[in-house]
């Protein structure tokens, strides 16, 4: 990137860094919000992942899918006050649960349109997950038997143009080794850009050393081609509607995040010392400051030519007693029969049993599980959880 950026512009981000605006976080309500003819956001509560919705002569065209399953419930609702018109299309900004998980209350008979790297995942699927898609809307089981997502889905690599009754959807892929399939969403009649991943907003990015979100060099190169297009609305994938300039603070962001590890590499200090010394406090009133640890590692290892890090799963059960929750159940406090405490998130993929989903879980539920342990890795948000067994 220092081809792009001379090192004098990225000294001076320093200085520009902490003027950029700290907005607040979304609402405690998701908000359903027009932004143009026939174009709606989803705008996730808390700053929840955010869906965009697009009806066309063709039916409608949702992108992404909820956070969760009363999320994506949610959504569907709104659709269905809006118009009679059947959802035909579910694009996917990124291949992650929060943004893909809603996709089996949709697809099908609507098709799922995604960038080809995340077919290759899809493909991949292990049985935990398969179960866990087919389960995770109990009115879609019967629905969803003997299927596998790839048998509703299209893909595609760099770009894809939809044109539905006149109205214009181009789908960006940007070329980048590590990019993992996240695309940008761009409608030029109206000026709306959905800008994925890339676009982030009051939230501190998820970037990760497996480069499971790329990188923050992919990061930036998908910011330059959606700044070129120059929206007049942006969405992110979580927080507020912005605009063109809050792709400049992202662009601002990343660039300093950079400048500061590479100052700590050149300074000699060690990973562990970068790790724990790194900050992004310029960007006050952005949550996700636990992404902080990820996010210094990662640039440790682009910046000095490392590729992902492969990380050597290993899978533990526990049976145990959930203290408490956060996020809807996203996140689990439980402890064992011996009294030792361990943080698990259950993910979408997340097989459970016992409940209908992770919203369900109550603090003193008895559980069993399997999780990951990720050798080597930071869990900083906690052990995926493959299944669980919640007993009343
Ligand atoms: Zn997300």
């Amino acid at each position: 990137m220092t081809r792009i950026f001379p090192a004098i512009l990225s000294a001076l981000l320093v200085l520009i860094a902490p003027l950029a605006p700290a907005l607040a976080r979304t609402g405690p309500v998701a908000e359903f919000r027009k932004l143009a003819d026939n174009i709606y956001a989803y705008i996730g509560k808390n700053n929840d992942a955010n869906a965009m919705v697009i009806v066309t002569a063709h039916g409608v065209v949702l992108v992404d899918t909820g956070n969760n399953q009363p999320e994506s419930r949610n959504i569907k609702r709104h659709i269905e006050a809006i118009t009679p018109l059947p959802i035909r299309w579910v694009v996917i900004t990124q291949n992650h649960g929060d943004h893909i998980g809603g996709s089996p209350l949709f697809a099908p008979p609507a098709m799922m349109v995604v960038q080809d790297r995340v077919i290759k995942d899809l493909a991949a699927l292990k049985p935990y997950q398969l179960n866990s898609w087919r389960k995770r809307f109990p009115e879609r089981t019967k629905a969803l038997e003997g299927l596998h997502p790839l048998h509703a889905t299209v893909s595609f690599s760099n770009r894809m143009t939809l044109n539905l009754g006149g109205t214009i959807i181009e789908l960006i892929g940007i070329e980048d080794r590590y990019n993992v399939g996240d695309i940008g969403v761009w409608l030029p009649q109206s000026g709306v850009l959905h800008a994925g991943f890339a676009g982030y907003k009051d939230r501190h990015p998820d970037i990760r050393p497996d480069y499971s979100h790329s990188t923050t060099e992919g990061f930036l190169r998908q910011l330059e081609v959606f700044n070129a297009l120059n929206p007049k609305i942006v969405v992110p994938a979580h927080g507020p509607i912005g605009d063109a300039k809050d792709l400049g603070v992202m662009v601002d962001y990343m660039l300093l995040a950079r400048h500061k590890v590479r100052g700590m590499m050149r300074d000699g200090m060690a990973l562990e010392a970068i790790v724990k010394a790194f900050h992004m406090n310029e960007y006050k009133d952005w949550d996700r400051t636990s992404h902080y640890p990820w996010m210094a590692e990662t640039i440790h290892r682009e910046l000095s030519g490392q590729g992902p890090l492969i990380v050597e799963i290993e899978r533990r059960r526990i049976s145990g007693t959930v203290l408490e929750l956060t996020d809807e159940g996203r996140y689990l406090n439980v402890t064992d029969a011996g009294g030792a405490k361990l943080k698990l998130r259950v993910t979408s993929d997340t097989d459970i049993e016992g409940i209908p989903d992770r919203s369900h879980f109550k603090p003193g539920a008895k559980i069993e599980a399997t999780y990951q342990i990720p050798k080597g890795g930071r869990p900083a948000l906690g052990f995926d959880v493959e299944e669980v067994r919640v007993t009343p």
